[in-house]
């Protein structure tokens, strides 16, 4: 969207079919194992920015968050409101809302190409190689309707410019939903062998964590390395029930985000609602422990064991659908030496996938995508490979950042289990900064979700408030035993005399 929105041709290819209502419109996945992810205000502004009113479709503001305690009722714990412009979202709801946001606004521009998977690269003629897959390959798959012939380029941009604005047609709430014909069956591949090529002006690699836009750059070019680590945690995903059941009756179902940590048995369950009032849910365990878990009723036993305050009802909803559902990575943390190469970049998990766990990895998605289309903006797209560089020489320093933040505090989910100095600055800071609010700033950590500051300065912040955290810990120390050595130390020597 926010190519187009600068007149960019755009197509943008996807391996997965999309779901499609009886009028041809974009749906999302909804199912059980589909999970929803709070949306900072960082994403909230990217979106602003690309134009994208989702604020008709299923992506809610948060309205309440609370920390669930493991004993007593389902409902024990404070509720908070933090501050800021957060918003709820099911993954797929908020990729099909942006999909058909983008077909209602952008139809002369943007085509998409689903059932198309990327098979090669040619870097050299700056051309790309689709298969399809699925029912493509059987020659059914469906493409979006407009953007010209084909011969343009997981999003190639060429800078021809477009014409006038495409069919919009007004959807649920007012916002623009793309019109019914927008998917159409044309321009598909008719066999599995058809392998389509497009020749780009920019490639943009947002293929997420295992992306092969990178594996393909990396061949080609030895000055993009990446180092890749993956979270010992593991998840599954399940839907707990009513978000109401477990909050006091005045903040109701929807948009809540709701956690429930065992520290002992390294065991959280994390759920966050959309308008549908559902608590969608992963349970995250240490790697290995799921697998021990084969049963409904091994999970009934093991969630009464770990969350005693969850109600039995609940426990005995979840238990099935853990059972059934495949074991997830807790994540992969991906660090690039850069985020270009010739006329490539790669934007969100591609870039920089980062655990779950601090829920930054769309956030950082959509803000590095509004920082790419910024830059090309800023710099022109006369010499595409200089601005693809300029790109990530200014979004780089965030994506390494954001994988730096996730890795300490509250990052790596084992650690977030385990008392650290860094974690007791944060903790201590909070409470000054409520006590002192002119004297003592908020941690810059816990300005994550709530401003636009770059994970960069997060970073940097964070690491000096550490610093003076330890000077003043290290004085408070020296002053102790300082204060020791007058009241008990001398004495001691003097009785011995030796003072
Ligand atoms: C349990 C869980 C909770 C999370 N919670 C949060 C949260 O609260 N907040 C937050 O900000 N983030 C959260 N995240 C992270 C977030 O989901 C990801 O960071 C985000 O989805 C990344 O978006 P992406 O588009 O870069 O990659 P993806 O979402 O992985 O999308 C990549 C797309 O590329 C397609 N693709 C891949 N390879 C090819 C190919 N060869 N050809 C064609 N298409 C291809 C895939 O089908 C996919 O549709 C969470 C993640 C998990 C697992």
């Amino acid at each position: 969207m926010l190519l187009a929105k600068q007149g960019f041709k755009v197509d943008v290819f996807e391996r997965l079919p999309p779901l499609v209502d009886d009028e041809g419109n974009a749906q999302a996945s909804i199912g059980p194992r589909s999970y929803n992810i709070l949306l900072s205000e960082r994403a909230v502004a990217a979106m602003e920015a690309a134009g994208a009113e989702v604020s008709g479709f299923d992506v809610p503001n948060l309205r309440a968050s609370l920390r669930h305690k493991l004993r007593g009722g389902p409902k024990e714990g404070t509720p908070s409101m933090p501050p800021g412009r957060s918003k709820v979202a099911n993954r797929g709801v908020l990729a099909g809302a942006l999909v058909q946001q983008c077909l209602a606004q952008h139809a002369d521009r943007v085509q998409f190409h689903f059932e198309q998977e990327l098979a090669a690269i040619d870097i050299s003629n700056s051309a790309v190689y689709f298969k399809p897959v699925g029912s493509a390959a059987q020659g059914a798959a469906m493409a979006s309707a407009t953007a010209g012939a084909g011969g343009g380029c997981s999003g190639c941009a060429s800078g021809e410019e477009g014409g006038g604005l495409g069919p919009v047609a007004v959807g649920r709430g007012g916002v623009a939903a793309a019109p019914p014909e927008a998917l159409t069956q044309r321009r598909t591949p008719a066999s599995a062998d058809a392998l389509a090529s497009y020749t780009f002006d920019l490639l943009v690699g947002a293929d997420g964590a295992n992306s092969t836009t990178r594996a393909v750059l990396q061949r080609y070019d030895p000055g993009l390395a990446c180092r890749l680590k993956r979270d010992g945690m593991e998840f599954k995903t399940c839907v707990l029930g009513p978000a109401a059941d477990f909050m006091p009756a005045d903040k109701g179902g929807v948009g809540t985000f709701q956690t429930w940590s065992n520290a002992k048995l390294q065991a959280t369950l994390v759920g966050l609602s959309t308008d549908d009032g559902q608590l969608r849910c992963a349970f995250i365990l240490p790697g290995g422990v799921h697998a021990t878990l084969r049963t409904a009723a091994d999970y009934e036993a093991y969630l009464a064991d770990a969350i005693p305050s969850l109600p039995k009802e609940a426990v005995q909803r979840a238990a099935p659908q853990l059972a059934d559902c495949p074991i997830s990575n807790g994540g992969t943390i991906v660090r690039c030496t850069k985020l270009n190469s010739h006329r490539a970049v790669l934007v969100g998990d591609a870039a920089h996938s980062v655990y779950p766990t601090l829920g930054q990895g769309a956030n950082a998605a959509l803000e590095g995508a509004a920082m790419l289309a910024a830059t090309l903006q800023e710099v022109g797209t006369d010499d595409m490979e200089a601005a693809a560089a300029e790109y990530s020489r200014r979004w780089l320093p965030n994506a390494l950042a954001v994988a730096d933040l996730t890795e300490e505090g509250f990052g790596g989910n084992k650690r977030a289990y385990a008392l650290n100095l860094k974690l007791l600055q944060l903790i201590s800071q909070m409470l000054l900064h409520k006590l002192l609010p002119f004297l003592v700033p908020k941690p810059a950590f816990f300005q994550l979700n709530t401003t636009r500051m770059p994970f960069a300065v997060i970073l940097q912040r964070g690491k000096q408030e550490l610093l003076v955290f330890k000077c003043i810990l290290a004085a408070v120390v020296a002053a102790l035993a300082a204060a020791l050595w007058r009241s008990v130390g001398r004495a001691a020597l003097a009785a011995v005399g030796l003072a």
